[in-house]
């Protein structure tokens, strides 16, 4: 079956995704009896009116003139991408870790580019890509895992949220929610961008925090104006870092400050910790 529930799993969801991604996906709590947060599932980002607004949509003067496939040099996505992905093995091909992602951009063909997005340079879905469920984890609540192996550099999904401006989060912060949803992912032209997943996204909102994390995020925009100052907003694609195994936890870094603002311990217990609580023996309220 290619999961990893067993039979004695409480599933609390049998799909939180609502029939809009290839497989169902799972919500499993064997602990307690919390349920995550109600939301709306999405698939897509959702734009403000003002981000709409800000940014540009690229046309068929910014995409390559590749007639069928995007291989070679000259492609102009491929070559001013400064990460390079493997189409056969559908991998990053560039070694690219958690603190050096931020600067990179991969260039994503699209329907204004030659191939019409059809060429297999194309690294992100609207759906999940890999087979992965929802559990609740004692310490740290609702996370991600695999349900079955993803090697290094696969994509495994899209970070979606609705994506605003810092201006419009401001005046939208949930109090209940807060920011534990929200990153700002992209800054240009005077504005930040965040992408807002408490109310509407996929599940990568449930992805959980690791001072030694087996994904990152990386930017991949659509080609880019030849006028820099026109701004386009990245899709965010979560990508192995290392080899993961069924069972495991899908992690990324949520970056020191998040834990230095809320002043919290990170409970990640990995030997790099960078905020560990002061003495390790928390106690952990099985049921
Ligand atoms: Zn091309
Ligand atoms: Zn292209
Ligand atoms: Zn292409
Ligand atoms: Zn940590």
């Amino acid at each position: 079956m290619g999961n990893s529930t067993s039979k004695k799993d409480n599933v609390i969801h049998a799909d939180i995704a609502d029939g809009n991604e290839p497989i169902p996906i799972k919500v499993i709590n064997n602990y307690n009896e919390k349920q995550p947060f109600p939301f709306q599932y999405g698939t897509e980002y959702r734009l403000s009116e003002k981000v709409k607004s800000l940014t540009y949509q690229p046309t068929e003067s910014d995409g390559c003139n590749c007639v069928a496939e995007c291989t070679s040099e000259l492609c102009r996505c491929e070559s001013s991408s400064t990460a390079t992905f493997d189409t056969i093995n559908r991998r990053m091909q560039t070694f690219i870790d958690s603190y050096t992602c931020g600067d990179h951009q991969y260039i994503e063909c699209g329907q204004h580019c030659g191939c019409m997005a059809k060429c297999k340079r194309r690294l992100t879905r609207d759906t999940i890509m890999k087979n992965i469920e929802v559990r609740y984890k004692p310490d740290v609540g609702f996370t991600v895992i695999a349900c079955q192996h993803i090697a290094a550099g696969m994509p495994i999904m899209n970070y979606i949220g609705n994506v605003v401006i810092q201006e419009e989060l401001e005046k939208n912060l949930n109090a209940i929610w807060g920011t534990d949803y929200t990153f700002n992912f992209h800054n240009e032209g005077n504005h930040k961008f965040h992408c807002d997943a408490a109310e509407y996204g996929n599940i990568s909102r449930f992805m959980s925090h690791s001072c030694d994390p087996n994904a990152y995020i990386l930017k991949a925009f659509p080609s880019t104006p030849f006028d820099k100052s026109k701004i386009v907003i990245p899709k965010l694609v979560v990508i192995a870092l290392r080899s993961i195994i069924p069972g495991n936890e899908i992690t990324i870094t949520y970056g020191a400050s998040y834990f230095r603002d809320r002043d919290i311990p990170c409970l990640c217990y990995t030997f790099v910790c960078a905020i560990p609580p002061g003495i390790f023996n928390i106690a952990t309220p099985h049921c």
